[in-house]
């Protein structure tokens, strides 16, 4: 069995809307009943570190990082009509940052094989200046500049399962070759970004793939997306680390999204990114939070996640065969992709 450490803390709980929304505490509150309730020896919950302004501004301009400590002086401070803060949302802000880092920390230095952070708010919609997408700080692209920047790590990777496009992320990285980043999400769709042909620019020119998929696509669809495009450009690129954006909002019964993946999907994505990381840099993996609205859904896919992270070793993850509704991004994907990967 694999030793998985979850970092997890009430303190997550501290950022709330004066108003009803669905990115709220009752989130964290869920997980930390299910991380109650979950028997396992080698499950080690980690208390979060703050990040640090240093490494806040691997991603963020100074001046972005002043603003948001600013916002939370107000009692309720809204950046655009999606996105809030809160007194406590600040401090809450750093230690999802932090969080991700203190995941990151216990994986590179074997406290943990691998590592879910139960973190909020979520970060893949924050861009370098800007909130959006009820997301303060990018939390895994600050992961992911500091294995790289501050840990000297030539190459990360970041797959992306949550509903939504990862803006954010994809352009932090747009132009980088460091950090490759691929994505599947329900297209078109908020935030608007995540087509096919936005591949990355310069020097990181494809170092980003998209998988944007069509309203209603399940398990097979999804899985097959990481066997024909993921893996194949992952072997190839073979990061030395492996960030996921764990979103559950993909899950059939999000009241956000129209994806239909089950809590068997979200397991059989994690065996997969589990597999690669262990095929491509000795299993090194973190998994963090990002979005996941019902809240029964994002306690039940949190723990598949959780139960095929600490699996061993495991059997070949059974291919999907099923899933014609992706047949025609995934050709596309492919073909786009096909000047910079041997796919
Ligand atoms: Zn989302």
């Amino acid at each position: 069995m694999l030793k998985t450490g979850v970092v997890a803390d009430r303190a997550y709980l501290n950022h709330c809307a004066g108003h009803e929304h669905p990115e709220c505490p009752e989130r964290v509150r869920v997980l930390l009943d299910m991380l109650g309730g979950l028997k396992r020896n080698a499950l080690r919950v980690i208390a979060p570190r703050p990040a640090t302004r240093k490494e806040l501004t691997l991603c963020h301009d100074g001046a972005y990082v002043s603003f948001v400590e600013g916002a939370a002086a107000f009692r309720d401070y809204q950046f655009d009509p999606d996105t809030y803060a809160c007194p406590g949302s600040f401090e809450t802000a750093l230690l999802a940052a932090g969080g991700v880092l203190t995941a990151v920390e216990a994986v590179i230095g074997g406290e943990a094989d691998n590592a879910f952070a139960v973190v909020r708010p979520p970060g893949h919609h924050a861009l370098a200046r800007r909130a959006m997408g009820f997301c303060l700080f990018n939390n895994i692209a600050i992961a992911a500049a500091y294995l790289i920047e501050t840990l000297g790590l030539q190459r990360a990777m970041i797959i992306d399962w949550d509903l939504h496009h990862g803006n954010g992320t994809q352009e932090l990285f747009y132009r980088s070759s460091r950090v490759l980043y691929a994505s599947v999400h329900q297209y078109p769709f908020y935030p608007g970004t995540g087509a096919i042909n936005e591949l990355g620019a310069g020097e990181g020119a494809g170092f980003t793939v998209n998988a944007p998929l069509p309203a209603g696509c399940d398990d097979q669809e999804y899985l097959r997306v990481f066997d024909e495009l993921f893996a194949p450009i992952a072997r190839q690129f073979k990061p030395e680390f492996v960030l996921v954006s764990a979103g559950y909002d993909c899950h059939a019964r999000d009241p956000l999204g129209q994806m239909r993946v089950s809590e068997a999907g979200f397991a059989a994505m994690a065996r997969r990114v589990k597999r690669l990381a262990a095929e491509t840099c000795g299993g090194k993996l973190v998994a963090a939070l990002e979005g996941g609205y019902d809240l029964e859904a994002l306690a039940g896919s949190t723990r598949a996640t959780l139960e095929e992270f600490g699996r061993e070793a495991d059997e070949p993850a059974a291919s999907a065969h099923a899933g014609r509704r992706a047949d025609a991004v995934i050709e596309k994907a492919l073909f786009t992709l096909s000047p910079f990967w041997s796919v």
